[in-house]
């Protein structure tokens, strides 16, 4: 069974990044839900890069590492499925 030649009628795929900590005083590097740290708290953006500057200490941080698109699902008209992993082979 090939779908080589079937339309793709859905696909979805995941697209990683890594926010790193910050190296100078290791607050994480995306808002938070806790107000533990309360210069990290974010309600509106969890998850999501803090960006260049750590709200906490001030210090310059690096840009979030992009990982590209790690994983995606193709569904074809004919029903068949194609799944594909970054560095898997084939
Ligand atoms: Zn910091």
């Amino acid at each position: 069974m090939t779908a080589v030649n079937s339309q793709i009628v859905k696909r979805q795929c995941l697209i990683a990044s890594v926010s790193r900590a910050c190296r100078n005083c290791g607050a994480p590097g995306v808002w938070q839900a806790d107000p533990v740290i309360p210069e990290l708290f974010n309600p509106g953006a969890v998850g999501q890069d803090v960006g260049a500057i750590c709200p906490r200490c001030g210090a310059a941080r690096p840009e979030p590492e992009q990982l590209g698109e790690i994983w995606s699902r193709e569904t074809h008209a004919d029903g068949s499925v194609t799944i594909n992993r970054k560095g898997a082979s084939a």
